[in-house]
């Protein structure tokens, strides 16, 4: 029997691109995204597909390669597949949960604390050569301890950072529609709240939900004027989870008192109200950015694909 044809779209370790070439023929693109049109050509005669969160999958691609099997996407966000859609045609799509989880967990705790110690706002004015010196009451940012974190989407991301949360001294909080999961902190259970009334109560905001319809611009003006002006925003799920347009206004006009980003809602611009903002961390989309986690979640993507295309389930199945 040949082998089958996988078509891999981003630069992956090349002990994944060995695992995959033990079990298939490998087309691999090395650079950043394929024009829409070459992705097209492609992905025609493959049987698998290892996509990154910038490989749309819809309609259109699931038409253009009448004989793939498999969807493996090195994420564990899946806004960019139409999942009915694959499903309809019997295509398996699968993400990478679980691995990424403690390396954007510390990211985010990264990004609170830069943003509420005022790390990156510190590391320009040193670089502008413009530090006076060490004073009582010079840039003084917010201490943790004591305040409270409100987790908004308390899944496996959300109840890691809210684990570390505890170890700063901070109460949780959280918003989950979910009732089915346990919201172990690691010191105990966070309170569950509303989204309205986490976000009077909060001392910071972070977001852990998946891209959805339904939680597109979950933070807009209205949320947005509700967090304390002395509170911060988190974000490290995805970039239109948040009105950036609303989000600047409110940074602007100090209705809170700051917010870090790694995420954007039309990567890799960002607003240049928002460049123009002391009080705003932004960092480029780099959650899960480690080599362990990388190298982790392209390999679980490669052996998702060898498990569907061998015959058998996949490992980590979306949906
Ligand atoms: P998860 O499915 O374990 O958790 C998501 C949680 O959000 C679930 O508990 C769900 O019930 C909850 N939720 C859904 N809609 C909600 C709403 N309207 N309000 C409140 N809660 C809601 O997913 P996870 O593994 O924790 O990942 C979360 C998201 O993080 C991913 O979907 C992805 O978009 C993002 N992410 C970003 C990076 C990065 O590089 N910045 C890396 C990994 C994941």
């Amino acid at each position: 029997m040949p082998l089958p044809s996988v078509l891999v779209v981003r630069r992956v370790p090349s002990s994944v691109l060995e695992l995959l070439r033990q079990h298939c023929l490998v087309d691999a693109h090395e650079g950043q995204d394929l024009a829409r049109d070459e992705l097209l050509r492609r992905v025609a005669d493959k049987a698998g597909l290892v996509s990154v969160l910038t490989t749309r999958i819809d309609r259109e691609l699931l038409e253009a390669a009448p004989g793939l099997k498999v969807v493996a996407n090195i994420a564990v966000g899946y806004d960019n597949i139409d999942v009915p859609a694959a499903r309809a045609r019997g295509v398996v799509a699968t993400n990478t949960p679980d691995v990424l989880t403690d390396s954007v967990a510390d990211f985010t705790i990264g990004l609170i604390l830069a943003v509420t110690r005022r790390i990156v706002e510190g590391d320009r004015l040193v670089r502008r050569g413009v530090w006076g010196g060490w004073a009582l009451d010079f840039m003084l940012g917010a201490e943790l301890r004591g305040k409270q974190l409100g987790v908004i989407g308390m899944g496996r991301i959300g109840a890691a950072v809210a684990a570390r949360a505890a170890a700063f001294g901070m109460g949780v909080a959280y918003a989950d529609p979910s009732g089915d999961r346990p919201a172990s902190t690691g010191a105990g259970q966070g309170t569950r709240m509303s989204l309205d009334e986490l976000l009077n109560t909060s001392d910071v905001v972070t977001i852990h939900v998946p891209l959805t319809p339904a939680t597109r611009h979950l933070i807009d003006q209205r949320a947005l004027a509700r967090m304390k002006r002395t509170a911060y925003l988190v974000n490290t799920s995805r970039g239109p989870v948040v009105d950036e347009q609303a989000l600047a206004w409110a940074l602007g006009e100090h209705l809170i008192a700051g917010a870090a980003l790694d995420v954007y809602e039309r990567e890799p611009e960002v607003r240049a109200d928002l460049l123009g903002l002391e009080n705003v961390v932004l960092a480029p989309h780099l959650g899960s950015a480690t080599r362990e986690t990388r190298t982790a979640m392209a390999e679980l993507a490669a052996r998702n694909v060898i498990e569907v295309l061998a015959g058998r389930p996949p490992i980590t199945p979306i949906g």
